[in-house]
C-alpha cells in the first residue's frame, strides 16, 4: 500500500503569494515520489488555488467542515463547498479544534458529513497525557468509538485515522513520541476497530502518525505507519520535501 503524507498548514502562511511559493516548492519532489501520495491541506481561502491541480500525486485537504449542510452559520464552510473548489481529503477532529469545542459527538457528525460527500475524512485521535497505569488507552479507545458511532461497516475503511498525541505535537510538545509508541497505538487502534466491526476489514484502515515528525525521525515512522500527519514542517519545503523522500 503506498503512503500517505499530509501536510497541514494551519492557519499559514499569510498571503496567496506565500502559499504559491511553498506549494511550488513541494509540487516536483512530490510527483517523484512513486510510493507515496501527498495532501496538502492549506487554510480555506487558499483551497481554490489549487482547485486545478494538474498534479496527479498532490491532492487537496480542508483542515475543518461544518456539521452542517447549509445556511444561517456564519463563518461555517460545507462539504459542496469543498468539492466545488476540488478538495477530497478533509481533517476532523484536530486536537487544536478540540480545543475550541469540538467533542466526539460534533467531529462523528463531520466525519458523517464527509463521507456522504465522498471526501475522505482524516480523524485525529490522541491523548493529552500519557500515564503509566494505561488510562490513555481507555481515553482512545472511547474517542474512536464516539467518534465512529453510526458509520457502517463498508465505510470505515475509507477513513484515516491519525495519531497525534497532544504532548509530541508544535512547539511546545513535551518530547518526541518514539516509533515503538506508535506501533502499540497503532496495534490498539485496529483492535479497537476490529472490537466494534467484527471484521476484518480493520486491518484496511490506515493508521497515520502525527506529532513533531521532521526529516530527521520521519524515515523511522514510516516502517509502521501507513502515513504521517506533518504541522510545523510542511510549511518549509526543503524538509517537506525530505519527509516525502524518506518514503521508501
Ligand atoms: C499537528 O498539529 O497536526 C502536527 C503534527 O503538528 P507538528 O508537526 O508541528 O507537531
Amino acid at each position: 500500500m503506498k503512503k500517505l503524507i499530509i501536510g497541514n498548514w494551519k492557519m499559514n502562511p499569510q498571503s496567496k503569494k506565500e502559499a504559491e511559493i511553498i506549494f511550488k516548492g513541494i509540487v516536483s519532489t512530490a510527483q517523484k515520489q512513486k510510493n507515496a501520495d501527498v495532501v496538502i491541506c492549506p487554510p480555506y481561502p487558499f483551497l481554490s488555488i489549487f482547485q486545478k491541480t494538474k498534479f496527479s500525486k498532490i491532492s487537496i485537504g480542508a483542515q475543518d467542515v461544518s456539521v452542517e449542510q447549509s445556511g444561517p452559520y456564519t463563518g461555517e464552510v460545507s462539504t459542496k463547498m469543498l468539492t466545488s473548489v476540488g478538495v477530497s481529503y478533509v481533517i476532523v477532529g484536530h486536537s487544536e479544534r478540540r480545543a475550541m469545542g469540538d467533542t466526539n459527538q460534533i467531529v462523528n457528525k463531520k466525519i458523517i458529513n464527509a463521507l456522504k460527500a465522498k471526501i475522505i475524512p482524516i480523524l485525529c485521535i490522541g491523548e493529552r497525557h500519557r500515564d503509566s497505569s494505561g488510562e490513555y488507552l481507555k481515553f482512545i479507545k472511547h474517542q474512536l468509538h464516539e467518534c465512529l458511532a453510526n458509520i457502517p461497516k463498508p465505510q470505515v475503511s475509507k477513513i484515516i485515522i491519525a495519531y497525534e498525541p497532544i504532548w509530541a505535537i508544535g512547539e511546545k510538545a513535551q518530547r518526541e513520541a518514539t516509533p515503538e509508541e506508535f506501533t502499540e497505538i497503532k496495534i490498539f487502534i485496529r483492535k479497537i476497530i476490529f472490537d466494534i466491526y467484527n471484521s476484518k476489514l480493520a486491518h484496511n484502515v490506515m493508521v497515520l502518525y502525527g506529532g513533531s515528525v521532521h526529516p530527521e525521525n520521519s524515515a523511522e515512522f514510516l516502517v509502521d505507519a501507513d502515513g504521517l500527519l506533518v504541522g510545523r514542517d510542511s510549511l518549509i519545503p526543503k524538509k517537506f520535501d525530505l519527509i516525502i523522500k524518506s518514503v521508501k
